[in-house]
């Protein structure tokens, strides 16, 4: 499983103009996840960013990627919407998609959902409790009931997405809103979770916990390998004839 082909693409915009944002991740969001991944035992991972050709996802990588994670905050209106289309087919056919706190509002997770996928939001730096609500979900594995990040950006309901087919966890904020933080979703073939943490002017992917969920989602949203599935008319079955008849 830790051999899966994972591709961590960030937008990579605040570290290169705010110095806080610099001072916390100063080779990228990206380098932090990536070896948050590395240290959960992926051997397997690689970066791309939105400024490289092809906003850094070309057809040939997706199709050497089973699981792209997604963070991305002030240029979601930069990402082509080629580049969309591309991500949104790969996700259909089967490559796992994690996304990432301000993800939320990125071009790709909005037309998956279907939805404005807006929120309400607040910097101030406040503690945040996130209670695992689906105990034995692979997401949770290792998790106590609840894990604590002592400063972040909060994010509150109602948060505009359709409902997720599980949810993992709940976020409870220090100025009294509460939030679904971890988001299961399917589409197509493809698996989708949503985890909110991840403001950059805080160094939350460094927080043991975080990178937990996120290797653990890595390992949940892996593609199924299943059998080419021959869509449209087709005939009768026969229950004496092979499955390969089928089509
Ligand atoms: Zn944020």
């Amino acid at each position: 499983m830790r051999d899966l082909r994972v591709t961590v693409w960030n937008e990579f915009r605040h570290e290169k103009s705010h110095k806080e944002v610099q001072a916390i991740y100063p080779d990228g969001i990206h380098a932090v996840i990536a070896a948050g991944l590395r240290e959960h035992g992926y051997t397997n991972v690689r970066v791309a960013t939105l400024d490289e050709p092809e906003n850094g996802l070309p057809q040939s990588v997706l199709d050497e990627t089973d699981v792209l994670t997604w963070w991305g905050h002030m240029a979601h209106g930069e990402v082509a919407d080629a580049t969309v289309d591309r991500v949104h087919q790969r996700v259909l056919a089967g490559m796992g998609l994690i996304v990432l706190h301000s993800g939320h509002h990125s071009k790709i997770f909005r037309r998956l959902m279907g939805t404005s996928c807006s929120l309400r939001w607040r910097e101030a730096g406040e503690r945040e409790r996130l209670w695992v609500v689906s105990p034995g979900h692979p997401i949770a594995a290792g998790l106590d009931p609840y894990f604590e990040i002592p400063e972040v950006e909060m994010y509150g309901e109602h948060f505009d997405i359709p409902q997720p087919d599980e949810l993992v966890l709940i976020s409870w904020f220090q100025g009294g809103e509460v939030f679904r933080s971890g988001c299961c979703f399917t589409r197509g073939h493809g698996k989708i979770f949503y985890f909110r943490p991840g403001h950059e002017t805080h160094p939350i992917y460094y927080h043991p916990q975080v990178r937990q969920v996120i290797a653990n989602a890595v390992a949940w949203a892996a593609p199924v390998k299943s059998f080419p599935f021959a869509y449209g008319g087709g005939r009768a079955i026969n229950v004496k004839e092979p499955l390969e008849a089928l089509g």
